[in-house]
Parts: C-alpha cells; structure tokens; sequence
C-alpha cells in the first residue's frame, strides 16, 4: 500500500495519531507500513480497503510506538467484520468469580498463539476517532497479544526479574483498590472482569485518556509508562 493512502487514513480517522510529535508521527506512518505487510487481512462481509488496514494497523502501532514490531511477532491474521456482533454464553464477570450470561455486543476477539485477532470495523473507527470517550478496540485486542506472548492471558506481559515483580506487583495492589465513586475511577468496570482485561483496558486508557490515568491511578500510570517507553499524558 502507498504511503499517501496511510497518510489519508491517520489523519482522517486515527485522532491519537494528532497528538504524537513529527517524529513519533514519521515513526507511526513507517511502522503502521511494515504492520499492514505483515498481516493477512480478512473480511467477513466487508471488503478490507486500504483505509480498513491503515486505520487498524496505525492504532495497533501505538502501544509499541517506542519500540518496533516484535512484540506482535504472533499477530499473523486479522479478520474485519462490519458490524459488532451479539454473544451470549457463559462468560466470566463482570465481578471476580462470578459469571454472567447477559447478551454482550463483542467487537474485538483475540485468539491465543498465532491465532486470529478479529474487529468490527464500525467499532474500530468510531473508537479512533473518539478517544475522548476512553475506549480503543484496536488497542485493547493487541494489548491481549502482548499479554498472552508469555502463552497465558494473565494481564501480565513478557517481563522478567524485578520487572516483573514490579508489574504483578503493581497489578494485584491497582486490582485491589477501592475508589468511593466508580466515576473517579479513569477504569472501565470491565477492567474487573479479571486481570487479562484489565491489562487490556489499563492499557486503551493509557493511550486514550492519559492525563485521567495518571491523576487516578498515578502508580498503575507510572507501570504503563515505563512498559511502553511512552509519556502520553506530557502529549497534551
Ligand atoms: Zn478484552
């Protein structure tokens, strides 16, 4: 895919992509690239165009932005719907140790391996453009990667030594507090479902709503900045 047909997509969907500086911008625009030649695209439904694969694989870029491409080394496939999809069996949430049957509208499922990661295409876009509103398809479902690149989906990503203490550390104390509100929470309530969702949506919110992250959670903030080598909330 042409450079210009990348460029078009990130500035006209992917709002995030407007607060990164020229440099990390010039980063965004090369590794998005490389992303898009890396996966096998599928649509169920849909047709994938340029602009499907770019807007994807440019949120997809941010959590390894500081980086490169190798903690995605396992996302071979990606499968694009149109719309969200309704499931309802039985599942675990939305408290720790219960379960629910509700309906659910999903519009992301990641696989575990080198499985498929799959998104709907009306969620990924309304989600990129809106950041405002804290949630981020693209960047939840590849943060579940990363989670499970270790093999479990356990909200704890590939680290070692103290690193890694420092992470399960942190993830058990942020997992265990309490805020008198759920309102002053920056969290998601399905951030509770259990610690892989957790990673998942601490992560879309680092990336959407940092400066809430930071004020919220300011340890669980200073984890995700030093995983990700990245400082959103000094973006402005
Ligand atoms: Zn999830």
């Amino acid at each position: 895919m042409g450079a210009d047909a990348i460029a078009d997509a990130v500035r006209h969907n992917v709002a995030l992509a407007q607060r990164l500086s020229p440099d990390e911008h010039t980063r965004l625009l090369e590794l998005t690239a490389e992303l898009i030649d890396g996966i096998s695209w599928e649509g169920v439904g849909i047709e994938v165009t340029d602009e499907i694969k770019a807007t994807i694989a440019a949120n997809a870029v941010f959590p390894v932005l500081a980086h490169d491409l190798y903690p995605y080394r396992t996302v071979r496939a990606v499968i694009v719907r149109p719309r969200a999809t309704r499931s309802s069996g039985l599942r675990s949430g939305p408290a720790p140790g219960t379960v629910t049957d509700r309906p659910m509208v999903v519009d992301g499922e990641a696989s575990a391996r080198s499985g498929p990661l799959a998104l709907s295409w009306n969620s990924v876009v309304y989600d990129s453009r809106h950041p405002q509103r804290g949630r981020n398809v693209v960047i939840h479902e590849f943060a579940h990667k990363i989670d499970m690149l270790d093999g479990d989906a356990d909200g704890v990503p590939p680290l070692r030594g103290d690193e890694l203490a420092h992470w399960v550390q942190t993830i058990d104390d942020e997992w265990d507090r309490e805020f008198d509100d759920d309102q002053d929470d920056a969290l998601d309530p399905y951030a509770f479902s259990n610690h892989a969702e957790f990673f998942a949506v601490a992560t879309e919110t680092f990336f959407c709503l940092p400066s809430d992250l930071a004020a919220a959670r300011p340890r669980l903030y200073a984890a995700l900045r030093d995983l990700y080598g990245q400082d959103p909330a000094a973006r402005g």
